[in-house]
């Protein structure tokens, strides 16, 4: 069990090919939400427990969509 701080992504960010983000560990990025941008959370990280605990807005939530560059900043 991994505590969250480990879940989130881990900058510089970089884009993939057919529009995917990778972090500096070279996993998926995912949004804590997709519509409001709050945390990018490490998919590799978030799937090893299967859900993540958002430190900022307190959403208990699983994989979901893919953050987008601009969300990361690209
Ligand atoms: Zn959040």
């Amino acid at each position: 069990m991994s505590d969250t701080i480990t879940q989130l992504a881990r900058p510089p960010f970089r884009k993939a090919e057919r529009g995917h983000v990778l972090d500096r560990t070279g996993s998926l990025v995912i949004p804590c939400d997709d519509e409001i941008l709050c945390m990018l959370f490490s998919e590799r990280e978030v799937e090893k427990d299967g859900h993540f605990l958002c430190p900022k807005c307190g959403r208990l939530g699983q994989r979901m969509v893919e953050a987008t560059a601009s969300q990361c900043g690209l």
